[in-house]
């Protein structure tokens, strides 16, 4: 990386995307004081409900127009502007960050703690797969729901699925599952993951007219393997030592009973992992995949390995909030477990 030669300053300066801001609420990124999560009058959240009519992004970063020199461009920042990414910075060469796609100049700059737009990245990904990411993992592949641009049919749609995420970075892999509606997009670097991820959510495919609304989020593909299990042998430690600290707090009297039941039924990380695999196979199309569909043998293991990383994730969750909430929870682990917002 250290051969990576900053990227030539554009001979234009950056324009206006929007003429003001066109949001209004909670702070964005970088302490930006509007917000552009417009989404959320739709499904609640970034993502909302997947069940729901996802709605089309308002505004869309056309590179070729709207990329130029800022401000940040004289500051040598790594970060790009997220309302650039997203079409609608109304600072132009005014905005401190930068208006163009990130290189690999860019990733070699960049720390672990934050992604390519200066946001923290999390321990944990968040319950939906989207926002920020999380640290555990590379980050470089994006899960895509395509719905009704299937209709192009495979050969088609795998072009119109390259031409359109190779637009925001060199794609090093790309996986296109029809029955499912949704294909994996390997980037080389994660900081075109995630401006991709940014530039694309709610729009749709280049050239498409099928009026599909891409959700795009994080893949669990490239988890990595090694970190999901010492996540859960983390999580095994903690859970027999909360519940060992429970017993001995307890009167002799309660103890005995406690302790039976404790040994055969106090939640396991095994359970947990269970569990999560049951729900996700429910209705999301991420993780409803059968047997039958899997093209390579290696994917249902990935699957398995990945569900198991969530249900780690939640539990380990419940395990902070038990921490906080006392001992008197410790039997209790996962029944009152809360998602993490952001
Ligand atoms: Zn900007």
């Amino acid at each position: 990386m250290a051969t990576e030669q900053p990227p030539r300053r554009a001979d234009r300066p950056a324009r206006r995307q929007v003429d003001s801001p066109v949001y209004s609420g909670t702070a964005g990124a970088a302490g930006e004081v509007y917000n552009i999560w417009y989404h959320k009058h739709a499904g609640g959240r970034e993502f909302g409900n997947i069940n729901k009519r996802k709605q089309k992004a308002v505004t869309k970063c056309n590179l070729d127009l709207d990329s130029g020199y800022t401000r940040g461009d004289d500051q040598r920042v790594p970060y790009i502007c997220l309302h650039f990414a997203r079409g609608c910075c109304f600072k132009g060469e005014e905005c401190t960050y930068l208006h163009r796609k990130p290189t690999r100049w860019d990733q070699a700059r960049l720390d672990l703690t934050h992604d390519i737009f200066v946001r923290e990245r999390h321990r944990e990904d968040r319950d939906d797969m989207g926002g920020v990411g999380c640290m555990n993992k590379p980050n470089k592949t994006v899960y895509v729901h395509f719905g009704g641009a299937a209709t192009y049919g495979y050969e088609k749609l795998q072009q119109m699925i390259r031409k359109t995420f190779a637009q925001y970075g060199t794609i090093e892999s790309l996986s296109v599952k029809m029955q499912k509606t949704i294909a994996f997009v390997t980037y080389d670097i994660r900081a075109s993951a995630e401006f991709a991820k940014e530039c694309l959510a709610n729009q749709s495919l280049l050239g498409s007219t099928a009026d599909e609304v891409l959700d795009v989020r994080w893949s669990y593909d490239d988890a990595n393997p090694r970190a999901v299990m010492k996540r859960k042998r983390e999580l095994e430690e903690q859970m027999a030592s909360a519940v060992q600290k429970k017993i001995d707090s307890m009167p002799e009297s309660e103890r005995v009973n406690h302790n039976l039941e404790a040994s055969g039924h106090y939640p396991s990380a095994q359970d947990a992992v269970e569990d999560d695999i049951d729900r996700y196979l429910d209705d999301d199309p991420y993780y409803d995949f059968t047997e039958e569909e899997e093209e390579e043998e290696g994917d249902k293991k990935e699957e398995v390995e990945a569900a198991g990383n969530a249900g780690a994730s939640k539990s380990q969750t419940a395990q902070e909030q038990s921490e906080k909430g006392g001992a008197s929870n410790a039997l209790g682990l996962l029944g009152d477990y809360e998602s993490d917002s952001d």
